[in-house]
């Protein structure tokens, strides 16, 4: 029934965890992955559910007993090059998948921490991650997990084995194309995105056949490009162009436009929509590609059957501050006059949070989540930030030698007030956990051309922190009034993903190395525990064997220490990593 392969033969412990849950068949199928927030003996999506609200059920880990939490195991990534993890971890009939740094991923018995197997990537030489060698997580369909490689290829392994099922080549990162985020599976599609806004890349976000990783369709993220469907092996236009060439772009610079959706999505079934936001327009000189530039730096509702846009929103029209909208927009309901409104929440780089119709990207309300936002002094009734024009990065064009424009002092700066770090939302104190950073930059804009392959961005920067104390804060945010209930100040950026649970707890890890569960109603610290190096991955819980359990990755890394400017200095002395850490209560 199973077999062994030359890579690595099954450890007897699966044979027999596996013997004993009986399970060992059990594959994934569509309703467990739309139910998969409630099901708290599994986890099989990016976000704990595919809205990305990362709120769990589960609250015999709660406020009263979180500080008898203590460790059951720890697995290591191995290695010679420790790097940033950022991974997400999934759990499926008592196994854990994980992936890791340079494009691995991992199979864990769950109960001990073993290894079941392990996958490499074998990357080329030449691949082109802006930002650390990071991935963010699998998907898992039916006997499958599926993972974006850096080298901007899917990847579908079989479940029991590690080995390849099925391997696509999604784009050429030979133009700057690579996979970070987690792909998500909806209604048997593989969903993905790219990264490669920095190299003047086309963004686009393609659906693949799960079972055999056949291309179904293509949504490009710049205007003027074409969508495709594919029919029976037929490669067709989906009659949705996207809008036209040249309308929000000057000349040719929509062939090379960047928005990149490299953060991965979120799906709603209620109202059937993917949700995926883009990055930057390329190159980051705002000022060679006069415009709005569609649909950069903006959050597009997507029809998961055809890969048409169903409505945008965009967060930061002409950006020039490098302000990614990548970030994931979580549905969720709430009461208003006896109605209730279908809306989204989603927190931007560029310091602002939106509160949106998910039915037709209408905006309802904005409101800041840091305490210094200096390129524009508000939104406008339509959700449009009101600019000031002087916090602009200058012209090149308009300096004496033509070489270097005028410098300003942005903030937040470019890494964002919030950047990919999932936040999360809680059914039970209907607040939005959000990790913000508070720093600014120095930016100046510089001459440049597209070439493929090169770096597009026609700017240089500095990152700063604003206060002495401390740079990262999470915050807990009503989403109905845009008020602020409580922060937790941190020393380092804030770079993890956010969890809430049922416990009335909210679980984050630092750079510092600690993994941190706070009190949700009051931001008070619970619990406080040192993996030994960053927190930068997502942590989830589940229940097994009648008991909680929460894991998180531990690995400092990712794109602080290599864009951090002065940031990065001062945070030097923070050490590399690369583990898992399981967590429960006594018995
Ligand atoms: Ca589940
Ligand atoms: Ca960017």
């Amino acid at each position: 029934m199973i077999k062994t392969t030359k890579t690595k033969a099954l450890s007897l412990s699966m044979i027999v965890s596996l013997a004993l849950t009986g399970m060992a068949n059990a594959n994934v199928t569509n309703k467990d992955i739309l139910n998969d927030q409630m099901t708290t003996e599994d986890v099989v999506t990016y976000g704990l559910g595919l809205k990305g609200q990362r709120y769990s059920p589960l609250k015999k880990i709660n406020t009263e007993t979180v500080k008898e939490m203590r460790p059951v195991w720890s697995f290591s990534l191995g290695g010679e090059k420790q790097r940033g993890q950022e991974s997400q971890p999934m759990i499926k009939d008592g196994v854990m998948y994980i992936t890791g740094s340079y494009s691995r991923v991992f199979a864990i018995d769950a109960r001990t921490g073993d290894e079941l197997w392990q996958y490499d990537a074998r990357l080329p030489d030449g691949i082109m991650p802006c930002c650390d060698v990071i991935n963010r997580g699998v998907a898992l369909y039916g006997d499958l997990v599926i993972f974006g490689t850096l080298d901007a290829k899917l990847v579908a392994l079989h479940k029991d084995t590690g080995k390849v099922v099925w391997k696509k080549k999604v784009e050429d990162y030979k133009a700057g194309y690579s996979i970070t985020a987690a792909p998500i599976v909806v209604k048997g599609k593989v969903i993905t995105g790219v990264a490669g806004g920095e190299f003047g890349i086309v963004g686009k976000v393609r659906a693949y056949d799960a079972k055999n990783g056949n291309l179904v369709w293509e949504r490009p993220t710049v205007e003027g490009h074409m969508g495709y469907i594919w029919k029976n092996g037929k490669k067709m236009e989906n009659g949705i162009s996207g809008g036209k060439a040249g309308q929000t772009w000057p000349g040719d610079l929509w062939k090379s436009g960047g928005a990149a959706p490299w953060n991965g999505g979120t799906y709603d079934a209620d109202v059937d929509l993917l949700f995926f936001g883009t990055g930057n327009p390329a190159p980051w000189n705002s000022h060679l590609r006069p415009g709005d530039n569609y649909f950069s730096s903006s959050r597009l509702a997507i029809d998961p059957d055809t890969g048409k846009i169903v409505w945008h929103f965009q967060t930061t029209p002409h950006d020039g501050w490098d302000y990614d909208g990548v970030n994931e927009l979580i549905s969720f309901d709430y009461k208003q006059n006896g109605k209730t409104v279908k809306a989204a929440g989603t927190a931007d780089r560029n310091g602002f949070f939106y509160v949106l119709n998910r039915e037709n990207g209408d905006f309802i309300r904005g409101f800041p989540i840091v305490d210094k936002i200096s390129w524009a002094s508000g939104l406008d009734k339509n959700g449009r930030p009101i600019y000031i024009d002087s916090n602009r990065p200058g012209n090149p064009a308009d300096s004496k030698k033509g070489k270097k424009g005028t410098t300003v002092t942005s903030a937040p700066a470019f890494l964002g007030a919030k950047n990919w770090m999932p936040m999360a939302y809680s059914k039970d104190t209907e607040l939005f956990y959000v990790p913000t950073n508070e720093w600014e930059m120095d930016i100046w804009n510089e001459p440049t051309a597209y070439k493929k392959g090169s770096a597009y961005l026609g700017a240089g920067f500095t990152i700063k922190a604003i206060n002495e104390a401390y740079i990262g804060v999470l915050r807990a945010m009503d989403p109905k009034t845009g008020k602020e209930v409580w922060r937790y100040k941190n020393y380092s950026p804030l770079w993890s993903g956010v969890l809430a649970t049922a416990g009335n707890l909210v679980f984050i890890g630092n750079p510092e190395g600690y993994l941190l569960g706070l009190n949700a109603k009051t931001g008070d610290v619970e619990y406080k525990f040192n993996t030994g190096s960053g927190i930068v991955g997502s942590p989830i819980t589940w229940e097994m064997d009648g008991e909680q359990y929460i894991s998180v990755l531990s690995g400092w890394g990712g794109a602080v220490p290599l864009w951090g400017g002065d940031v990065a200095k001062r945070i030097k002395h923070l050490n590399q990593g690369g583990s898992v850490w399981t967590f429960k209560l006594p018995k």
